[in-house]
């Protein structure tokens, strides 16, 4: 058992930090103050590789372990937490369209997908369907050679700012569940799809958040991905690296609020000496460390279980999307009591850490539902001698 970074690690993890140091963390305030979405910032992360990271080389991505996305994210995401977040989910629908896309819509647009000149949408959320995906009623019919989408989709990152959507559909009837579903690629702009406005958010401001309609929207059969009915599964698959993905970037959002509580408590000073004097403040210091070191760890143990194709794959990825964002947002939010009312003004970046790493306990399946899919399987017979 070898916990050190390999030499491809530590130079993957190095990249992707001069990268968020030069073009993100600079940046990342007055993105989240303008709501500005930085579609040419992603495009030069885009040229480094990390808008395909996981995807297979045939295409042009960079075929890279999940445990070395996760470093890379992690950096990116202390620079960045909503323009990191927003890079992870274009790599998992890019995933899900490089593994299951027909040899056309791969080659027709999987190359500018790859170099985020093109960016992606992934659209599972309904309005009524949220944590009960598999109830989701947008319906997708086949007439010739199209399929006929119609319904809305809800909570959609980066909408109406993306090229490309993956969409989530119903090609069986209601009562099928997760086995009519079809997963499809939708041009963004094809005709019938309208978009809501950019929703205003507590976090992730600099990327959009938005509806989607879809009103008898044409798109040619060979954008289906897989066979009809697989849909679920691959959304769901997709969620499992998505899920390390949304843990890696909750990861280096407390990061980047743990080295700024360790420097703020070095140099103020109250009552004569400086708060790292004061033990109250010390221990708390001390257990935001130990308990983000544990994320961290979590997050690279399930990765690896994903890279193996561990049959409990699934249940890792969820105990760790869980446990890192729920660590991620109390490191946080006591990085931001450790600084005072400093830490609560716009001029400090604590405040924007909270308000980002909040949305981590919600979305790619909220902390409820890892809890469900966690207890699912430790309720199996002796599950408990393997989940370890
Ligand atoms: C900023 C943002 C970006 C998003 N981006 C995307 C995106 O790009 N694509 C996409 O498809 N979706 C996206 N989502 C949607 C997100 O995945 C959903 O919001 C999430 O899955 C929860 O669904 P819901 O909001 O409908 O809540 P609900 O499912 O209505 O849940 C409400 C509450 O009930 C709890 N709950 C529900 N069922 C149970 C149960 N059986 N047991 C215990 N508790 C339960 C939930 O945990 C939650 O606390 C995004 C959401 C946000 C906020």
């Amino acid at each position: 058992m070898d916990f050190n970074l390999s030499e491809d690690q530590l130079a993957y993890q190095e990249a992707a930090r001069a990268f968020a140091e030069g073009e993100l963390m600079p940046n990342a305030a007055a993105w989240d103050e303008s709501k500005h979405f930085p579609v040419d910032v992603i495009a030069k992360a885009g040229e480094m590789g990390f808008c395909a990271m996981y995807s297979p080389g045939a295409i042009g991505g960079m075929d890279m372990q999940r445990t070395d996305a996760a470093i890379v994210l992690e950096e990116l995401a202390r620079g960045c937490t909503a323009t990191a977040a927003f890079i992870s989910i274009h790599n998992m629908a890019l995933w899900m369209i490089a593994n299951w896309g027909s040899e056309q819509a791969v080659a027709e647009l999987c190359p500018k997908l790859v170099t985020g000149e093109r960016l992606l949408s992934y659209c599972l959320t309904e309005p009524n369907a949220g944590s009960d995906a598999a109830s989701l009623r947008t319906s997708a019919k086949l007439d010739g050679e199209h399929y006929v989408l119609n319904g809305g989709k809800m909570f959609i990152s980066g909408a109406g700012s993306t090229q490309v959507l993956v969409v989530m559909a119903r090609t069986g009837s209601q009562d099928d569940g997760a086995r009519g579903i079809s997963a499809f690629i939708v041009p963004a702009d094809a005709e019938g799809v309208s978009y809501g406005k950019n929703e205003p958010k507590l976090g992730w401001n600099a990327q959009p958040t938005a509806a989607i309609s879809f009103e008898n929207v044409r798109i040619p059969a060979h954008y289906r991905l897989g066979k009809e009915g697989e849909g679920f599964k691959f959304a769901m698959m997709g969620l499992d690296g998505g899920r390390i993905n949304i843990a890696t970037t909750a990861v280096g959002t407390a990061q980047a609020a743990l080295e700024a509580s360790s420097r703020y408590m070095n140099e103020r000073s109250q009552f004569g000496k400086t708060l790292a004097n004061f033990q109250a403040l010390q221990f708390k210091l001390a257990d935001m460390a130990t308990e983000l070191v544990a994320a961290r760890q979590m997050v690279r143990l399930a990765a690896f279980k994903l890279d193996q194709g561990d049959p409990d794959k699934t249940t890792y990825c969820a105990m760790a999307k869980q446990f890192a964002t729920d660590i991620s947002f109390k490191v946080c939010n006591e990085a931001m009591q450790i600084h005072g009312g400093y830490g609560y003004l716009r001029e400090y970046p604590l405040e924007r850490y909270v308000r980002d790493s909040r949305v981590h306990q919600i979305l790619e399946g909220t902390n409820e539902v890892m809890r469900m899919l966690v207890s699912r399987r430790i309720l199996q017979d002796g599950a408990t001698e393997i989940i370890r």
